[in-house]
């Protein structure tokens, strides 16, 4: 039986196991791909004290990190269900079954894809998903933003002060985000919308993205905009599909938390990506994921009657 059994290994789990660890209480972790979303990451500029490291050498960091303390780590695992009670229960997709007295979620999150050709293989050369994490990476240089919510929106005026020219492409008839950021979008001079137009490839020359090509959807028209850059903004989608009906959801997916990173369920706390704390970035992960350990032992100093 474990103290603490954080299902996930990103940032999030990662500072929880290190966390827990540190309290000497017994910690096992246990994730489907131990590093998370940063192994899909290039360059990280915006996690404070580190000036510029990579996805991969950041992983192995985390990873060497939570080693360096008695964690068990079950890597390679998914969870499929948790059972709430006196000890809570996750099963695996193997059909094991843990057992633990408290439970930290911090199975983060993955960005929508739009599934056209050039997409994965141009994924970190000249397509990205997060304007906080690789906005600068663009600084001078033609970007367009696919996707014409809040996210999207919010991405093309962030992005329009750093890039020299941002077009903002949206599926349907109007943007959907709302009307505040529409009128600051509007209000800029780099920027140009299209609406009703639907992205059909991102074009490269075979090491980083050279342009992409949209279907205007009222005459079918085919057309090419040139640049550097592609930000896709069609959603972050949590990865907390399993937990549907168990725990109290957002309706985004995101699992509900309070301040002390509590769900509905007592003994069951979350962290990172897959919650509703806002702004999806590793620092804030970190600090959630730190938090989340914190608040499950002060769970488990006040329910141990054994
Ligand atoms: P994740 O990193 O998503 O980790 C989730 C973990 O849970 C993984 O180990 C996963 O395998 C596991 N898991 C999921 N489901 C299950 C399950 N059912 N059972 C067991 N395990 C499961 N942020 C920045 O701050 N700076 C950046 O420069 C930056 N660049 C980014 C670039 C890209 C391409 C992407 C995709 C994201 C970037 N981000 C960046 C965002 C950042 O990576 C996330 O905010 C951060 O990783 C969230 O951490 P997390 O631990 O909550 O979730």
């Amino acid at each position: 039986v474990f103290d603490v059994l954080i299902v996930g290994g990103g940032p999030a789990g990662a500072a929880a196991a290190i966390y827990a660890a540190r309290k000497g209480i017994r910690t096992g972790v246990l994730a489907e791909r131990f590093g998370g979303q940063v192994l899909d990451t290039l360059a990280i500029e915006n996690f404070v004290s580190v000036k510029e490291t990579d996805g991969p050498h950041f992983a192995a960091a985390l990873e060497q990190h939570v080693k360096s303390y008695e964690v068990d780590i079950m890597n390679m695992q998914r969870a499929a269900k948790l059972v709430p009670g006196k000890l809570i229960e996750i099963t695996t997709a193997g059909g094991a079954v843990l057992k633990a007295k408290s439970v930290v979620l911090a199975t983060g999150a993955r960005w929508r894809e739009i599934n056209v050709p050039g997409e994965k293989e141009y994924r970190n050369h000249g397509v990205a998903y997060c304007p906080h994490c690789d906005g600068p990476l663009f600084k001078g240089k033609r970007v367009a933003v696919i996707g014409g919510g809040n996210s999207g929106v919010e991405a093309a005026i962030d992005l329009a002060g750093l890039v020299s020219h941002v077009t903002l492409i949206e599926f349907g008839a109007e943007l959907r985000a709302d009307a505040v950021l529409q009128r600051k979008l509007h209000s800029l001079r780099n920027v140009t919308v299209i609406t009703s137009a639907q992205t059909t490839e991102i074009h490269g020359d075979g090491k980083k993205v050279s342009g992409l090509s949209y279907k205007e959807r009222n005459t079918d028209a085919l057309k090419q905009v040139e640049l550097e850059g592609v930000f896709v903004q069609i959603g972050l989608v949590p990865n907390s599909e399993w937990l549907k009906g168990t725990l109290a959801l957002s309706r985004h997916g995101e699992i509900e938390v309070d301040a002390r990173g509590q769900t509905s369920i007592p003994g069951v706390f979350a962290a990172g990506d897959v919650t509703t704390v806002p702004y999806k970035q590793i620092v804030i992960a970190v600090g959630e994921g730190a938090k989340a350990a914190l608040s499950a032992f002060d769970h488990l100093i006040r329910s141990d009657d054994e």
